[in-house]
Parts: structure tokens; C-alpha cells; sequence
């Protein structure tokens, strides 16, 4: 089980999620897996930032912030007896923190791994005070850093797991907690690399944590604990008639998920299909609602759009040869192989003409980084006016269609447009895959909302 930032952002909240860990334990093994509360890691963020450009009362007023919060969540989840003790441990975590951001201060620098050493003490800190919680009623809970138990590869900031190794070393720090009738409480968003380096998953990754645990351990079922009741056939503040789904498959979750719905981290399903563990996404703020269940493939009954998704800070990139003597594949290879040397994300992609001029889609806070790459690729060809500028265009928003079942169901496309021109929104460029899985339209910026509006009604969804 995991729970979010929201689910332990406070005493109350951690009361609620302890009361979820108990239930379910009492009649199977639950490990849990938390965030940091609520806004913690952005805190921790900004301090690390403040210690790099040497604004010490800053630093000093961040981590009065941060030690207040948990002392003050712990005087509310501890009996007085353990209290001074848990109080120490929450000063000892702060005092960690400290003294690399101490060290950040010196340099003038925040080099990657120290700032994932850093801000792992987020969750670090809502681990220690859930398992004393827990223990405090009575139930054998174990804090667990799962620096001990994921094994990732160095790419700090954003690192991957190493699935081998962190099923033996996952395998060896917690089965016998589990097997003595424990409950692990383990830290979401952190590992280590194999030479014990901390390293962090990306921003929102305890649910990545949660599932490469899950695979670790050879959960029977994941349960993801948010503050939404499941995952919505559109953004609701969009689309008022949004709903819940009960059920939809790996493939649909992990498509929304890169396609811009919040609910669930993009790389949380990949640990899960070797053994095709199914996934509850549920609301720790309504436990009694079913939520959705994420399941490994399409059942039947289950046909077309499941869902619809929006992007709007999005750019645009168009690429287009100016001359025959560099070929359209060369143009691409280049780009794609530039993009992917600075871990740029394309959002979705398209080449339709003989010519091959090729447009993509990325984040706009990636776009510098994304046209500077190509430009250092492509030098030469730009140098020699083989290829006309790169041209961005920021005014567009990017709507998914998202749906397994609409694979080989005719004159779906052709309705989606339909409904779209008539909002009169212009389309600008658009994606779909061989596997029918999602189609991808960019529109302009200003008609996306209408667009989502208008194909949420199309597709009944
Ligand atoms: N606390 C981390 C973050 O805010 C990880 C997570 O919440 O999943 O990004
Ligand atoms: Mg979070």
C-alpha cells in the first residue's frame, strides 16, 4: 500500500492511513510505502536552493518550518512515554539534512546526488512517525529507508531501478519483518545505487517505489492511496461530467499517465506486467468509495475511448529539410538521438509528408533544452542551409485520447475530428500508433478546453 503526500499531511491524515494499514494487515501482510507530507519535498527543495546561494537565514527559517511540522504531528500521533525519544529521532533526521545542505553552502552547489541524499529525508521523516504511530497501537511496524531495499541504477535525480538486485536486497531487508508478522512502513521516492549512493525515483515516484517493491516482493495486489477517488475519464475541472473508472488496463493507466493525468506516476506500471499484479487506485479520504482497478489486460465488454487528456504547456517543434542533399531520415535520427541525450520527453510525434518534415511535441520547460540539443546535433546542416530554423510554436495544447478498445473500431477518428471542427478548433497536428491505443491531437491553445469538452461527449465517456 502506498499513500501519497496528502494521505499522511498530517496527524489526522496518518491516523487515517494507519487505520487503512491495520485493517488490511490484520488479515494478510501489508508493506507500506510513503511520501513525504504534504508540500515537504518542495520545502526541502527550496532549502537546498537557499543553501546554494549561501542564504543561511533562509535555510534556518526552512528547516524551523520543516522541524516544527513534525514535531508537532508527533505530539499528536505519540504517547507521551516514546515521545522524547521519537522527538530525538525527528532532530537527528533534521540535523542529516543539515549538514548536507551545510556542505552545499560551501561549495556554492547543489551536485545531484547530495541533493537526492537531502531531500529523501522527506519521507524519511513521515516513515519514522507512521511505524511509531502504528506501534504505539500495538503493531509490530518497522521504519525501513529504502536506501536497504532499492537498488538503482546512478542516474541521480531521476534514477531507474535495477529489478535483480532490488529483489534480492528488497527480499533480504524486509521478508522477515513480514514473515514475523510486521509491517514494514518503507520510504517512497528513494534507493541507492549498488555502491550504496543515495539516489532519488523523479518527483512523484513513491508510487514508482510502491510498484518496483510490490514486483520485489511478489505482492498479490498494489493498492495506491491519493485524495481522488480513482482515475477520471477527463480532468473534472474541464469536464464537469468527468467519472470515476472501474476498471481500465496497464496500457490505458500508463498512457495517461504520460499523457498529463496526475493520478498515477507514469513509470508505475512497468515493474508490474512480468507478473500482472493488479493495481487499486483508491482515496484514503473516502476508503468505502471502490475506487479504479488497474488491470493487466482489456476484459470483455471494455470496447472504445476509455478517456480523454489535456496538455497545455506544451511546444510544438517543426523540422524540415531545405534541401535534397540531407535525407528526411537523417534529419530525425539526428533530432531523436539530441533529444534523448538530454532526456527530453516527446509527448508524441509526427512525419506525414514525402518531404519528411517531422513535427513533436515536448514540455515547455523543456523546449530550450530540446531545440539548443538539435541545434548542436545539426550544426552542420544548419551551417550549410540544408535545414530551414527550427520553428516552435508555444500557442498549442495537446488532447489524448486514450482507449485499448479502440483498436479496430471503424470511424472513431473520423468522429473525434468531426467533434472537434465543430467547436471550430483548428487541428494542427496529429498521432496514432499502429496499436490504436491513444490518438494524440494538437490544437491551439485556446481551443483545447472546447476540444476535450467536445470528444468526452463524442465518446460518451
Ligand atoms: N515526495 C516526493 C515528491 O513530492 C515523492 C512523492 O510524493 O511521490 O515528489
Ligand atoms: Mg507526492
Amino acid at each position: 500500500m502506498k499513500f501519497g503526500g496528502t494521505s499522511v499531511g498530517s496527524a489526522a491524515r496518518m491516523k487515517a492511513a494507519a487505520d487503512l494499514i491495520a485493517t488490511h494487515a490484520a488479515t494478510r501482510p501489508v508493506t507500506a510505502v510513503v511520501s513525504a507530507m504534504s508540500k515537504v519535498t518542495d520545502l526541502l527543495l527550496d532549502t537546498t536552493r537557499l543553501a546554494e546561494a549561501g542564504d543561511q537565514a533562509g535555510v534556518d527559517r526552512n528547516l524551523e518550518q520543516l522541524t516544527t511540522r513534525h514535531l508537532e504531528t508527533a505530539r499528536e500521533l505519540i504517547p507521551a512515554a516514546e515521545l522524547d525519544r521519537v522527538n530525538h529521532e525527528i532532530g537527528d533526521l533534521v540535523g542529516e539534512f543539515r549538514r548536507i545542505t551545510g556542505g552545499m553552502s560551501l561549495l556554492g552547489y547543489r551536485p545531484a546526488r547530495a541533493v537526492d541524499e537531502a531531500i529523501a529525508v522527506g519521507e524519511r521523516l513521515s516513515a519514522l512517525l507512521v511505524s511509531e504511530h502504528l506501534r504505539s497501537r500495538g503493531l509490530a511496524a518497522e521504519a525501513v529507508n529504502a536506501a536497504q531495499a532499492i537498488v538503482t541504477d546512478a542516474v541521480f535525480n531521476n534514477a531507474s531501478p535495477l529489478m535483480d538486485a532490488t529483489r534480492v536486497k528488497a527480499q533480504a531487508r524486509l521478508m522477515p519483518i513480514l514473515t514475523a508478522g510486521g509491517i514494514p512502513i518503507v520510504t517512497g521516492f528513494n534507493g541507492a545505487t549498488t555502491d550504496g549512493r543515495p539516489t532519488t525515483l523523479g518527483r512523484g515516484g513513491s508510487d514508482f517505489s510502491a510498484s518496483i517493491l510490490a514486483a520485489a516482493l511478489g505482492a498479490t495486489e498494489l493498492w495506491i492511496w491519493t485524495d481522488v477517488d480513482g482515475i477520471m475519464t477527463a480532468d473534472p475541472r474541464l469536464v464537469p461530467d468527468a467519472r470515476i473508472l472501474d476498471e481500465i488496463t496497464y496500457s490505458e493507466a500508463a498512457e495517461l499517465a504520460w499523457a498529463g493525468a496526475k493520478v498515477l506516476h507514469p513509470r508505475t506500471i512497468a515493474p508490474l506486467v512480468e507478473h500482472g499484479i493488479p493495481v487499486w487506485s483508491k482515496n484514503s479520504f473516502a476508503p468505502e468509495k471502490p475506487g479504479t482497478r488497474i488491470v493487466p489486460k482489456l476484459t470483455a465488454g471494455n470496447s472504445g475511448a476509455k478517456a480523454v487528456t489535456s496538455m497545455a504547456n506544451v511546444a510544438l517543434v517543426s523540422l524540415e529539410p531545405a534541401s535534397a542533399a540531407v535525407s528526411g531520415v537523417h534529419l530525425m535520427a539526428s533530432a531523436l538521438d539530441a533529444l534523448d541525450r538530454v532526456n527530453v520527453e516527446i509527448l508524441a510525434m509526427s512525419s506525414s509528408s514525402y518531404r519528411q518534415s517531422f513535427c513533436f511535441l515536448v514540455r515547455n520547460d523543456e523546449i530550450d533544452k530540446a531545440v539548443d540539443a538539435i541545434k548542436v546535433a545539426l550544426s552542420l546542416e544548419f551551417a550549410h542551409g540544408y535545414i530551414n530554423d527550427v520553428a516552435v510554436d508555444r500557442n498549442v495544447g495537446l488532447l489524448a485520447v486514450v482507449g485499448e478498445g479502440m483498436r479496430g473500431t471503424q470511424g472513431l477518428a473520423g468522429r473525434i475530428f468531426t467533434a472537434i471542427s465543430r467547436e471550430k478548433v483548428n487541428v494542427i497536428a496529429i498521432a496514432q500508433g499502429s496499436s490504436e491505443l491513444t490518438i494524440s491531437i494538437a490544437v491551439r491553445r485556446d481551443g483545447l478546453e472546447k476540444a476535450v469538452r467536445a470528444v468526452h461527449t463524442e465518446c460518451h465517456l
